[in-house]
């Protein structure tokens, strides 16, 4: 039993260093238990976040020593719980090792779903924030222009298929001339930028000639900078992640930008709104998996998974995953299905 433990807390970017692969004895049962076998891990952006002493507000750090937590697709591999049976594929949290114990309270079985890794990425969590964040916060009406960065990313690339299915002009912003021929050409976005070429902010201002009505914020630093003057009066924006800032790498100094954002989101009226999806399974979850699953069997939407192999990979893939390297929502698979 392989198992990934938080070894330092990074600083900065993290390096494989800062986790330790170990080797355990695979755990038995109790009574009310089942032993999951990993198939997939899910790799997220706000692992990062875990990593620091802080933790965030939703969940506590990682601690050293401890298993790096993750969502996971797992196989029922052992059972002493009557809800369960041996063989069952569920979606749960076992975090980054081969094998874990459950009481079972949080695993949801997926049934036969024909690509259980989907629950990871285009029909589960991401997709869900770009739903949420997209449909209910950014509100795009037909004829607007939707801005969002990390648009080939587990969540941009679905905010950006549904902002085009909504009827709205969609501009994607993303880490290289590839992504952004993938996201017009693949996933039918009007333009997209890339954040390396020179001169962003020219371009996007040339990208939007009638200014942004709704940006969905996945990124901040200098992608920000570039949207705030583009902003339109009654602009929304959906803020639900700042990669760009996870590292703590951009804006450690510079200008003091506060005062030109509060007098932007005050004579514009722009409302601007972070929201963590963990809050809104209960809700909205149902109605997204309903619509989600049609979109997909219409085509309207296009599920795109990065594929890694090998537990003893995570990391790298994760570092990876923090530079750009992704095109799409990035899984592992941790053992064949
Ligand atoms: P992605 O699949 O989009 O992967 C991360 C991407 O971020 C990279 O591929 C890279 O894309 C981009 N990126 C990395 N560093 C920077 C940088 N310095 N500036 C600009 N872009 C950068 O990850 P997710 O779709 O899972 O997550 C996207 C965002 O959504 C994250 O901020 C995440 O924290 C947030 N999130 C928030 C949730 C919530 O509940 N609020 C839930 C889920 C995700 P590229 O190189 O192409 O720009």
């Amino acid at each position: 039993n392989r198992r990934i433990v938080l070894a330092n807390r990074p600083r900065g970017l993290p390096t494989t260093q800062d986790v330790r692969l170990e080797e355990t004895a695979v755990p038995m049962p109790d009574e009310g238990q089942v032993l999951l076998r990993t198939l997939y891990l899910s790799l997220d952006p706000y692992m990062r976040n875990l990593m620091d002493e802080a933790g965030t507000s939703y969940a506590p750090p990682v601690a050293l020593g401890a298993p790096m937590v993750g969502g996971t697709v797992s196989r029922v591999a052992a059972s002493r719980h009557p809800q369960f049976r041996v063989g069952e594929i569920v979606l749960g949290n076992a975090g980054w090792q081969d094998y874990v114990l459950s009481d079972g309270k949080d695993l949801q079985a997926l049934g036969d779903m024909p690509q259980p890794s989907f629950a990871l990425g285009g029909l589960g969590m991401p997709a869900f924030t770009a739903y949420v964040g997209l449909l209910d916060i950014g509100q795009p009406q037909a004829g607007e222009t939707v801005v969002v960065a990390a648009a080939t990313g587990a969540v941009g690339s679905v905010v950006g298929q549904i902002a085009k299915h909504k009827g709205a002009r969609v501009v994607g912003i993303a880490g290289g001339a590839d992504k952004c021929r993938h996201a017009v050409e693949e996933l039918g976005f009007d333009v997209c930028l890339d954040r390396h070429a020179p001169g962003l902010a020219e371009q996007l201002a040339a990208a939007c000639p009638d200014g942004i009505d709704v940006y969905f914020e996945n990124v901040g630093g200098v992608v920000f900078d570039a949207v705030l003057p583009l902003l339109n009066i009654g602009a929304r924006v959906p803020v639900c992640g700042v990669i760009a800032h996870y590292n703590g790498a951009e804006h450690t100094s510079g200008p003091d930008r506060l005062a030109q954002t509060m007098t932007a989101l005050l004579q514009k009226r722009i409302r601007m709104q972070g929201f963590i999806i963990l809050d809104h399974y209960g809700d909205r979850f149902e109605t997204f998996s309903r619509d989600m699953s049609q979109w997909v069997a219409e085509g309207r939407v296009k599920l795109l998974e990065d594929v890694v192999d090998g537990l003893e990979n995570a990391p790298t893939a994760f570092i990876g995953l923090l530079e750009g390297q992704n095109l799409g929502k990035r899984v592992v698979r941790v053992a064949a299905a």
